[in-house]
């Protein structure tokens, strides 16, 4: 052995030293590099011509490589599989080179990979004499690499099985991949121009919006609906990421798109049942809170700008008491029709219970994306709602809040659309407003303001204070005197009503002022009765929420029966306003019975407002109040001069407010007004100087 070890090398040696070989018979060759092989210091081994194994290094039979193999056995059984035997035969024919990967069992039992490497041994340009197999543990490597055919093979599963589709658009060629089975999905991803084309458009600001803010690299998680031409919905959930090249610039984007539809159909179902109201079909407050969280989401994670409205039907109490449940039934639904109709359909309308509506607007650009779906409820709040053969309409009163900067609390929204709703109704309700952050100010000083009224209220701080009406036609008396509301405030002294405008306009506050206001002014006249001062009529100023009940005909004759006043003592001044809008009939009745039983009705601030006289004809009327800044401007004496002529020729008596000095009242008396008062002849006093006031009157 260590003879012919020498040998070989030597003959290697001699071989290659010896210039173009050739000389020597191919077996002779093949045999000495057969004694070579069985040297090498690696696994190796040498192949004849016949493919049959010749020799094989110590490390070939160390480490057990094909060991079924012994010399003389045919190579193609255990070395190769019968996938290689063409690459086998060309390498021993041709001299072509060829690789393969040898599992072997090691001595431990592991299974391990050798590179086998066929390499022809031959001179020239003579045909192989034999082929030599050196093999290398590459176990490792090619582990690594297998396990990356296998994800490769395993993601086409997954694509397969849960119907993904990958796109890829490269964004330098324009050219795009699909990947993934599911013709259906891939059909309606291809784009022409935009990828964003495939997007529905009811979606598609929304996505661009998020899209938009998405940074380089970085995978965005999107659903929406596939722009279909057949009308279809499908769904989609879209993992999308832009990949930077190596210049730093974007060179591809890659899409993961999953088919959502049923998995959308499941959750609507489950939503319906949990997440609806009953009666519209409308999200609940439950869903409201839910889809108004996602928004915040948005909003905080990639800056989406959203707007939250609350609305809020006029009156709708009223509606439901007087015309009855399925009249407010029918006005609930009509309403969630209108409100589908002015906003997208992805975005959240929601029922929050009894009147009140929300909806929340995802993926805006500025106000005007808000503004504008507003308009549209409003126009269509307009159209008469029929009803068991009535028709009736209504308002909403509508309050908006936009959340765009990144720097404000999002959760604040809900607040803020309640205060612009506040502000809506404040106002005269049937409008909408946008908050501003000033309103929390006001609101808040409002909300402290209602506190102490309250409060005031209990402690009996709240007083009556008279002021003289004087006959100007028969002889100048003292006919009556309006009782105007004070607050006799323990730090700040009397108070006039302007202080205190906002409790008049609070549907609570008003009627236990109202109620205030009736109580001590009757409370009054039995005293002055009793005592014998001859007051005339005391008139009480009503507010319109005070006609809401419908029992304030009733309840006014029972505060009359209970003091002992007499109907003739008492007038009523309203505002044009309450005979307008909704409510006509409750207005009328109970002006007509308190008419009737001998209170006298007195329309207040008469000219401010926008009844026409026509239209007031229809109610028992017995005085018109020129408001007094007709009065005292004197460029409105024209229009004196007409209320005048027209309310005597109606038969109602003329009173002109806020009087001041001699000229004012002149005027008036030379265009034939009935009745005055203003600081001309008094300011409001409290009842205490009532008595002295009128002993001391000359007119
Ligand atoms: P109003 O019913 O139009 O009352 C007339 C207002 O004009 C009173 O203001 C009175 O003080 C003021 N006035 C009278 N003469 C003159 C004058 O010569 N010059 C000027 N500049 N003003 C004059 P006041 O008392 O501040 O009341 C303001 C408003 O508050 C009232 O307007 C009425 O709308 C409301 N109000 C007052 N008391 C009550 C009440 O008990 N119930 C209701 N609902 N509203 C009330
Ligand atoms: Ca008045
Ligand atoms: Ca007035």
């Amino acid at each position: 052995m260590v003879k012919s070890t020498a040998q070989a090398r030597w003959s290697l040696r001699a071989g290659s030293g010896q210039g173009p070989a050739g000389s020597e018979p191919a077996a002779t060759r093949a045999a000495h590099f057969a004694d070579f092989v069985r040297q090498m210091p690696f696994a190796a081994a040498l192949l004849d011509t016949d493919l049959c194994l010749m020799a094989v290094s110590p490390a070939w039979t160390a480490e057990a490589l094909a060991p079924e193999l012994r010399a003389g056995d045919d190579a193609r059984e255990g070395l190769v599989g019968p996938e290689d035997e063409v690459s086998l035969l060309r390498c021993v024919r041709d001299g072509e080179a060829f690789s393969r990967y040898l599992p072997v069992l090691d001595a431990t039992g592991t299974q391990r990979i050798w590179r086998t490497e066929f390499t022809a041994c031959r001179e020239s340009a003579q045909p192989p004499f034999a082929v030599m197999v050196t093999a290398r543990d590459v176990t490792g490597y090619a582990e690594a690499t297998l396990r990356a055919e296998r994800d490769q093979q395993r993601l086409r599963m997954a694509l397969e099985m849960d119907k993904l589709l990958v796109r890829e658009l490269d964004l330098t060629t324009g050219a795009l991949t699909f990947v993934g089975s599911t013709p259906e999905l891939e059909a309606f991803c291809r784009f022409e121009n935009d990828p964003l084309d495939i997007v529905h458009p009811d979606d598609r600001d929304r996505i661009a919006a998020a899209v938009a803010t998405r940074p380089l690299g970085e995978t965005g998680v999107y659903e929406f609906r596939l722009n279909r031409p057949d009308g279809q919905e499908t769904w989609v959930r879209s993992a999308s990421r832009t990949v930077a090249g190596p210049n730093g610039k974007p060179e591809r984007l890659v899409n993961l798109f999953k088919d959502i539809t049923d998995r959308r159909r499941q959750i609507e179902a489950v939503e319906s049942l949990a997440f609806r109201d009953a009666l519209t079909g409308l999200p609940n407050r439950t869903l409201f809170q839910h889809r108004f969280q996602e928004a915040v989401t948005a909003s905080e994670r990639m800056g989406e700008m959203f707007g939250l409205i609350m609305i809020d039907v006029d009156h709708f109490k009223d509606i439901n008491d007087t015309l009855g449940h399925d009249a407010g039934d029918a006005l609930l639904k009509r309403l969630a029709d209108m409100l589908q109709h002015a906003f997208r359909s992805n975005d959240t309308v929601a029922r929050l219970g009894g009147d009140e509506f929300a909806v929340i607007l995802r993926g805006l650009h500025g106000e005007a994306d808000m503004l504008r779906p507003i308009q549209v409820l409003q126009t269509l709040l307009e159209r008469p709602i029929e009803h068991a053969g009535r028709s009736f309409t209504i308002s909403a009163s509508i309050g908006a809040a936009l959340h765009g900067d990144p720097d404000a609390d999002p959760t604040h929204m809900v607040k803020n659309a309640d205060i612009a709703l506040y502000r809506a109704k404040d106002e005269g309700r049937n409008r909408s407003v946008l908050f501003q952050p000033s309103m929390r100010s006001e609101l808040e000083q409002r909300i402290e303001l209602l506190r102490d009224v309250r409060a005031g209220i209990e402690a009996k701080e709240f007083v009556l204070f008279y002021q003289p009406v004087v006959d100007v036609r028969s002889g100048g008396g003292v006919v009556g005197f309006e009782a105007l509301m004070r607050w006799a405030h323990p730090e700040q002294g009397i108070l006039a009503p302007f202080r205190f405008m906002a409790a008049f306009e609070d549907q609570d506050l008003s009627l236990k002022l109202g109620d205030v206001a009736l109580e001590t002014a009757l409370c009054q006249m039995r005293a002055w009765l009793d005592a014998g001062v001859e007051f005339g009529r005391v008139a009480v100023n009503i507010s319109s929420v005070q006609f809401r009940s419908g029992r304030l005909a009733e309840e006014i004759q029972e505060r009359l029966d209970r003091w002992g006043v007499p109907c003739e003592r008492l007038t009523i001044e309203v505002t044009e306003n309450v005979y307008m809008g909704w409510g006509t009939d409750i207005v009328s009745n109970t002006v007509r019975k308190l008419h009737d039983a001998g209170v006298m009705i007195a329309l207040d601030d008469f000219g401010t407002g926008y009844a026409s006289l026509a239209n007031l004809r229809q109610f028992p009327i017995d005085r018109l109040k020129i408001d007094k800044s007709f009065v005292q401007n004197t460029e409105d004496e024209a229009i004196v001069k007409a209320v005048i002529t027209l309310g005597s020729s109606m038969g109602m008596k003329v009173v002109a407010e806020g009087v001041e000095d001699q000229a004012q009242l002149d005027s008036l008396m030379q265009h034939g007004c009935d009745q005055v008062q203003g600081y001309h002849f008094s300011r409001p006093m409290p009842p205490t100087d009532v008595p002295g006031f009128l002993a001391g009157f000359t007119g």
